[in-house]
């Protein structure tokens, strides 16, 4: 049993990540500011082997218990929060990076990444292997999550190499489930409200982009495989089984059975055309391998959220 400690945990990502370490049998202490996480997200977690810290790790921070394992989850992650909070997106990638890589050095913790496919900017290479280095536009809009989340992984080999921390890099591609938020921005929560509601679903360009989607239980396994293991360079961890935009929004009308229509709107700047995870060393390295594919996953996420909480009404 460990000790573990959740930056950002919650969050979407963060708060399934404490579920399961739980339920694995650690101690969970959760880190978060709750800038774009909820209360919500956790407020079912009733044990004494829980424990919340609200604070911003911008700032320089201390936990007295000893920890064992750090995951860092905090940032912004979707383009509508880093858009309206660019530099803080900076800051949570440098200084929050930071803080909480000296922290595992002190507490001599294992310190895991939470990375992302962003980091290959323009997929000119597809799939996306961890040996492609990307192609990323560090002007434009989208420039502070991906330049942050590339300055987050230098500096976490930087530590691993020069200060000797026990460091893990996760490259996660797009994932989906139960508590993202409705108004996120995302495809599949903006789908999903969209098709429950029965109004038009808005499919950005003509919707031939395409993308992969990992539901959220296969992604926290991946996690906290990776983080058991003893790998020090990236894994990206994502379904490769990949959709068109056009695609996904049939997918979510056929599960939500909705008679909302698709229209289409304007590609937002350095929209990536294809992404999609090589997954060969997630498989070779850890073992690990997605096993639930959209359809299922979409009424997972039906399922659990209820459809009041997917359109909004309700909290989450
Ligand atoms: P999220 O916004 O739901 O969670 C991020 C959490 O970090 C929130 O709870 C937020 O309040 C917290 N946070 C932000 N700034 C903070 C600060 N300064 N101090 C303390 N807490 C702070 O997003 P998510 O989808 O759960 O993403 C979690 C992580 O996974 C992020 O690092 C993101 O870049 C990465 N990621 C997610 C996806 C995805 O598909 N969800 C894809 C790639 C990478």
């Amino acid at each position: 049993m460990a000790t573990c400690l959740v930056t950002g945990g919650a969050g979407f990502l963060g708060s399934h990540l404490c579920d399961e370490l739980l339920r694995r049998g650690h101690h969970v202490v959760c880190v978060d500011n709750l800038e774009t996480g909820s209360l919500h997200n956790i407020e079912h977690i009733r044990v004494p082997e829980f424990e919340f810290l609200q604070l911003d790790i911008v700032q320089p921070y201390f936990v007295e218990r000893p920890i064992d394992v750090v995951y860092h989850l905090a940032s912004p992650a979707s383009p509508i929060d880093y858009l309206r909070l660019p530099l803080h997106t900076l800051k949570v990638g440098s200084h929050g990076t930071h803080h909480t890589l000296g922290l595992a050095k002190r507490h001599r913790a294992r310190f895991l990444l939470a990375s992302t496919s962003e980091v290959y900017g323009d997929p000119q290479v597809h799939p996306q292997k961890e040996s492609y280095w990307g192609h990323v536009n560090p002007i434009g809009p989208r420039g502070v999550y991906d330049e942050a989340k590339r300055y987050a992984e230098a500096l976490t080999m930087a530590y691993h190499r020069q200060q000797g921390v026990d460091t893990a890099i996760i490259r996660i591609f797009n994932t989906y489930g139960p508590r993202m938020r409705p108004h996120d921005g995302r495809a599949i929560p903006t789908f999903m409200r969209q098709a429950l509601q029965n109004r038009s679903i808005t499919v950005f360009g003509d919707g031939s982009q395409t993308r992969s989607f990992c539901y959220v239980d296969d992604l926290i396994r991946g996690m906290i495989a990776l983080s058991e293991s003893g790998q020090h360079h990236p894994i990206n961890i994502g379904n490769p089984h990949e959709f068109t935009l056009l695609q996904l929004a049939h997918e979510v009308i056929e599960v939500t059975g909705s008679s909302s229509e698709i229209i289409f709107e304007a590609l937002p700047t350095d929209d990536p055309q294809v992404r999609q995870p090589d997954i060969t060393l997630a498989r070779d390295l850890l073992g690990w391998g997605p096993e639930i594919e959209l359809r299922e996953g979409l009424q997972r996420t039906l399922e659990a959220s209820g459809a009041d909480a997917l359109v909004g009404r309700g909290g989450a």
